[in-house]
């Protein structure tokens, strides 16, 4: 079998298996892991359709997690996709509008990281059980306020794991921060940082490439890893959900065997996306990947222009989670862009950190046109929640407004006809407060919690029981730190 099945973005000569790479998270060279080739999909679509979720969701992840046995990973792939999602099908395609919603938020947590990091504790124990590692495994974790408690719910009293939660004091939602806050489990800490999720997310990137800090806590008996979606744990089990999809949409006879399909993807990090991407590669029939973004648009300005540039105001809007300036899967694309050029990935990052932008190659921006990139502001996203609910009486939430709206765009500009799915993100209950504004002006002086009885008096819909009696539960983690006392606070917890 394939022993060394990854290597880094940034250099040529670190290669290891997937599980070495779920364990360490990032490279010790700064880079992501990336695998060497894309495994293809060799089975006919005819043969797969009739696979229910999990059964398709282990013949894509045995393709990248070649050092799992069958036994190892069908584990996994159970004890994660089970009675925690409140659909027996795990994901939900819903016709609706034109599109089709793939409704990815029927896990604990609401929201489409549920689909990743429900597996990826199992991956981890797994992983290191395999690496014959015997010391405690530490997560650390940024978060604009999904992963955060997604990651939590997963790893919450899982034996010889330690998780720890930084999430912008001021840049999620309240009921995002109040799903982190009362997190139980011993081994849980959450810190809410003065900054907004770059902060975070830098903060956490240099403790990784803090080789001095980390032997430090070594020798303390621990090893950092990390839940977000720079692992390459968390990016395998999101490309199964298109595929899941697409299969649905042939079963159901909305598509011919081989039509191609957009896929229109709200984004932040650009994770979701890139499975998409993945999935493309491994032969997902896609004709157009479409980026949403809010007014934080550099991912639009970058597909259009092929210059990244961060130098700009960082905006909060009503879509927090996909508040980012610094995308950090990105490098895993403009490696696949480049045609694996270690050397131009190491320039443009350190152009990148240097200077606040860099400029791809002209051959490079050739590829980049099966991407249409995006944006709307605010306004625009409150509108399309109006719209939709008034037109098609089906609510979404602020992310998958923002992925829907930017589709309308992208037919009136192109008039392309493609059966199109979006990824929804995110529960409309995750978000009360901006949705409910958006269809009903009225109820502006109601705080957040009471909206979720508004919003299931109007919608009809039982409230999910993630957040039922949410605003009873004790708050557990008050802690705060500035963003310069990220290793500080680490150091405190692991002494
Ligand atoms: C995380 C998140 C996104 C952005 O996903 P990326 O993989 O970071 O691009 C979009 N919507 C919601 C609701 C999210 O939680």
């Amino acid at each position: 079998m394939a022993a060394s099945f990854y290597k880094s973005t940034r250099s040529s000569d670190l290669n290891i298996t997937s599980s070495e790479a779920i364990v360490k998270g990032l490279a010790h060279d700064g880079g992501l892991y990336v695998p060497k080739e894309f495994p293809i999909i060799e089975k006919s679509f005819d043969e797969l359709m009739d696979m229910n979720y999990r059964e398709l969701a282990f013949y894509i992840m045995k393709k990248y997690f070649t050092d799992f046995e069958d036994k190892e990973l069908l584990q996994c792939i159970n004890s994660a996709y089970d009675e925690k999602f409140d659909s027996k099908n795990i994901a939900e395609l819903i016709e609706c509008s034109g599109v089709y919603f793939l409704e990815l938020f029927h896990g604990p947590t609401l929201a489409f990281k549920d689909m990743a990091l429900s597996i990826l504790p199992y991956l981890l124990k797994t992983a290191s059980k395999k690496q014959n590692i015997k010391k405690e495994i530490v997560i650390l974790t940024a978060t604009s306020g999904d992963t955060g408690k997604a990651a939590l719910e997963g790893f919450a009293d899982v034996d010889g794991i330690k998780i720890i939660v930084f999430y912008p004091e001021d840049g999620v939602s309240e009921i995002q921060k109040r799903q982190m806050i009362t997190q139980q489990g011993k081994n849980t800490s959450v810190i809410g940082i003065e900054g907004n999720f770059d902060d975070a997310q830098n903060g956490v990137k240099e403790v990784f490439a803090d080789k001095e800090f980390n032997n430090t806590i070594n020798e303390k008996g621990y090893i950092f890893s990390s839940a977000n979606s720079i692992n390459i744990g968390r990016l395998v089990p999101q490309i199964v959900y298109y595929f899941y999809a697409y299969l649905k949409m042939l079963r159901e006879g909305k598509i011919a065997e081989g039509e191609n399909i957009n896929i229109v993807v709200p984004t932040g990090n650009f994770g979701n996306i890139l499975a998409a991407y993945y999935g493309k590669e491994m032969g997902l029939p896609v004709n157009k990947l479409i980026c949403a973004s809010n007014e934080n648009n550099v991912l639009h300005d970058f597909i259009s222009t092929g210059i990244y540039d961060i130098r700009r105001e960082f905006k909060k809007t009503i879509s927090p989670s996909m508040d980012i300036l610094i995308s950090s899967n990105l490098e895993r694309f403009l490696y696949e862009l480049s045609s694996k050029d270690e050397k131009l990935i190491n320039k443009l990052m350190k152009n990148l950190k240097e200077t606040g932008k860099y400029e791809i190659t002209q051959d490079m921006k050739e590829k980049l046109k099966d991407f249409y990139g995006g944006y709307v502001d605010d306004e625009k996203t409150r509108e399309t929640i109006k719209d939709v609910y008034e037109k098609s009486n089906y609510l979404i939430d602020t992310h998958t407004a923002v992925a829907y709206a930017v589709y309308k765009k992208y037919k009136k500009e192109t008039k392309d006809e493609a059966r199109t799915v979006i990824a929804s993100t995110a529960s409309p209950y995750k978000f009360t407060r901006s949705v409910m504004e958006a269809i009903d002006k009225s109820i502006e002086d109601h705080d957040d919690f009471h909206l979720i009885k508004t919003m299931s008096n109007l919608t009809g819909l039982n409230v999910p029981k993630g957040i039922k009696d949410l605003e009873k539960k004790e708050i557990l983690h008050n802690k705060k730190c500035k963003k310069n006392e990220i290793k500080k606070v680490i150091a405190d917890i692991l002494d």
